[in-house]
């Protein structure tokens, strides 16, 4: 008796074992099937496609770079004062160098040293571009200027190649914008709509005496431009190398900025006595806490579509997981953070710029700051960051505190579907072959984002592959590229 009992329990057992090895077995062969249906639905390769062949060369272009990189329009910081003198040269210099564009459209000067020109188009119902260029640059430290192969405001061209600060961030901008209009206007050409040239002389640092003066003009005016094009993505070879494949990236949206002030204060002393924690101490470890996690991880709108459009030139492994993200979030976030430059485009940043404490080698300081720089990603709030700081820290002896004068919140994004983007998307795609055109999140700051009260037209691109050296040593821009950049926009002006 009990063995029947036992073998109708041994089967029962058996029978449910295989129901759960079946269930396990249907799960596994369903979510199988769904992780390759979204991998591969949709398109598995990037058709390549070929580009006009645009034969229009300028030959005078190179050498107006260079003279403008040999005027020392630099921005040593936001307090300091400019040298007025160079500024007055680089003005003489655009009246003698483009003629025409100064008999022809008018200018108006903001704080004596930014530019708006206004050239007039022939119907005025249809809403004017901004093109953007700034005309300051960064120093260059007394240390790097040994560094340079060439001298560092010299404007050397060689090898087809033009050195020099500002030859590409931003003079390259400025010169081919005034290269391109000073040419058209040769040709007797009017364009279609307005189109204003907006050259800031403090982008480096700040912007609030260029473009934020002149931004608030058109504001005034009432005049809301279709297109505000700015400095920012570019057309990069370098970073998807894997993929093949040009990736012309259109900045569309940009992160916020704040700075966070952190105080200790804790009686000092005698360096031969000391307390068991000091401001120093304290302050160190709440460096330490906020450095060790990081704002919690996202997927803005850009960078998500950015990582959409390039996909299906990735492995199968890469595909699998970008298009299953409710599975594999967290393996691609984690991979995405191995780099700093991918981190930072789906991280709010915090890191520390400047610390100070201590006068004396044997005198305790009885009060240490540290101010903490953040990039913030749309999305998140300078609130976000200040909470998250606090909360890192759980220390009430260190006071937090924003700095109110330079909080940026994260931008607006100029929707892919607009106008604007489908303009400078569609010009990309025709003259450059096989190229993948993508939005992306600027995570640094240009002098377009006073634009977004007046404009929901605002885009980051320039018209370069293979610019070298930006804020560093040896910046250099090859002839191909300032002729792409004025090609780009002579295209921009008279395409439809
Ligand atoms: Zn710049």
């Amino acid at each position: 008796m009990q063995d029947i009992i036992f073998m109708e329990l041994k089967s029962k057992y058996n029978t449910m074992l295989k129901f759960i090895f079946k269930s396990i077995l249907a799960i596994l062969v369903v979510l199988i099937a769904v992780l390759l249906f979204n991998t591969f639905k949709g398109n598995n390769s990037i058709p390549t496609h070929k580009a006009e062949v645009v034969s229009y060369t300028n030959d005078t272009a190179a050498e107006h770079l260079s003279q403008a990189i040999q005027i020392k329009t630099i921005s040593f910081g936001d307090t300091l004062p400019i040298d007025t003198s160079e500024f007055l040269r680089f003005r003489a210099f655009m009246e003698n160098t483009y003629p025409t564009i100064h008999r022809t459209l008018t200018r108006q000067n903001f704080n004596e040293f930014s530019y708006v020109y206004t050239w007039k188009g022939k119907d005025t119902t249809l809403q004017p571009y901004v093109l953007m260029g700034h005309m300051d640059v960064v120093p260059v430290e007394a240390a790097a200027e040994s560094k340079w192969q060439v001298p560092s405001f010299g404007g050397v061209i060689k090898n087809d190649t033009i050195w020099g600060r500002g030859a590409v961030d931003d003079k390259v901008a400025v010169i081919s914008i005034m290269e391109t209009v000073e040419q058209l206007l040769k040709e007797n050409y009017t364009p279609e709509r307005t189109i204003y040239l907006c050259f800031g002389h403090d982008e480096e640092v700040s912007g609030k005496r260029g473009a934020k003066v002149f931004s608030n003009w058109f504001k005034e005016n009432n005049i809301k431009p279709e297109l505000v094009l700015d400095e920012g993505g570019q057309i990069d070879r370098q970073h998807f190398q894997r993929l093949n494949r040009p990736v012309a990236v259109i900045g569309n949206s940009e992160k916020g900025y704040v700075n966070l002030d952190l105080t200790v204060e804790i009686p000092g002393g005698h360096s031969s006595m000391p307390l068991k924690e000091t401001a120093i101490d304290v302050l160190n470890k709440a460096i330490v806490n906020i450095r060790a996690q990081q704002m919690p991880a996202m997927l803005t709108p850009s960078i998500s579509e950015l990582l959409n459009r390039t996909k299906p030139g990735e492995s199968f492994v890469k595909r699998m997981a970008l298009s299953n993200m409710w599975l594999f979030k967290g393996l691609v976030y984690g991979a995405l953070e191995q780099s700093k430059e991918t981190n930072a485009m789906i991280h709010t940043t915090l890191v520390p710029t400047i610390v100070h404490a201590g006068i004396k080698d044997n005198v305790i300081p009885s009060i240490a700051k540290a101010t903490f720089n953040s990039r913030i990603l749309p999305g998140q709030t300078s609130d976000d960051v200040y909470n998250f700081v606090v909360k890192a820290i759980n220390d009430e002896r260190v006071t937090v505190k924003k700095q109110t004068i330079s909080i940026m919140e994260p931008s607006a994004s100029t929707s892919i579907e607009h106008p604007s983007f489908k303009k400078i998307e569609n010009i990309i795609y025709k003259s450059v072959p096989d190229v993948i055109v993508s939005p992306y999140l600027m995570i640094g700051a240009t002098d377009s984002r006073y634009f977004r009260k007046v404009s929901d037209g605002v885009l980051n691109f320039s018209a370069v592959q293979d610019v070298k050296g930006f804020h560093g040593i040896d910046e250099r821009i090859g002839k191909s590229d300032l002729n792409r950049m004025i090609q780009f926009y002579r295209a921009l002006i008279t395409e439809k």
